[in-house]
């Protein structure tokens, strides 16, 4: 499947970077032509609040919610995950596509300094992420499946074509996480 990666701000490289090693067609999306030509989105880290602006003024915001709708699938990590999120709890407000009922609040884990990095498990395999001024989901809405915990805290979420992950898993050498993305999200 051909994938974009938002590229407005944010470690858009490194994912770019992790789906290829893992045998994906990338394309980094920048624009509403971009984002026609590809079957499944990922909205990486950043500065949510710098991607939500930039998201406007592109018009990109109404496009991918466009296609969302319409079943494309979508992975948004940490920033990205607070950009799908319909209620985030952040000092600043903040305009998110609002597509993913749950309740996130930004930087929940504290400061740059408490920036960590762990081992997961997903399917029986464990794999390391980092989590970097990380948000917390809060509050998950009907329907929507936990995938995994960290700490009691849900950390990966799904509904349907709508994947979120408040971790990194490309900032870490492995294709486990993207290998599992090809088999359950970005498939076809
Ligand atoms: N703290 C950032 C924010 O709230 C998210 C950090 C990240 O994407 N790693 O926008």
């Amino acid at each position: 499947m051909k994938v974009g990666v938002l590229a407005l701000q944010g470690d858009f490289a490194e994912h770019k970077e992790a789906l290829e090693k893992s045998g994906f067609d990338v394309c980094l999306v920048r624009n509403i032509v971009d984002l026609v030509s590809v079957k499944g989105l990922v909205i990486p880290g950043g500065e949510s609040t710098t991607i939500s602006k930039l998201l406007k003024k592109s018009g990109l915001d109404k496009a991918i919610v466009e296609r969302i709708n319409k079943g494309m699938s979508v992975w948004g990590t940490c920033a990205g995950a607070i950009l799908l999120a319909d209620d985030v709890k952040s000092k600043k407000p903040i305009d998110t596509l609002e597509v993913l009922d749950i309740g996130i609040e930004r930087n929940a884990y504290g400061s740059q300094l408490d920036s960590f990095q762990t081992e997961l498990e997903l399917d029986g395999k464990k794999f390391e992420v980092a989590f970097i001024r990380a948000p917390k989901i809060t509050k998950i809405g009907k329907d929507i499946k936990t995938l995994i915990s960290y700490n009691d805290n849900p950390v990966m979420v799904r509904l349907g074509n709508i994947l979120v992950t408040t971790f990194h898993p490309e900032l870490i050498p492995g294709t486990y996480f993207y290998d599992w993305l090809r088999e359950h999200i970005f498939y076809g």
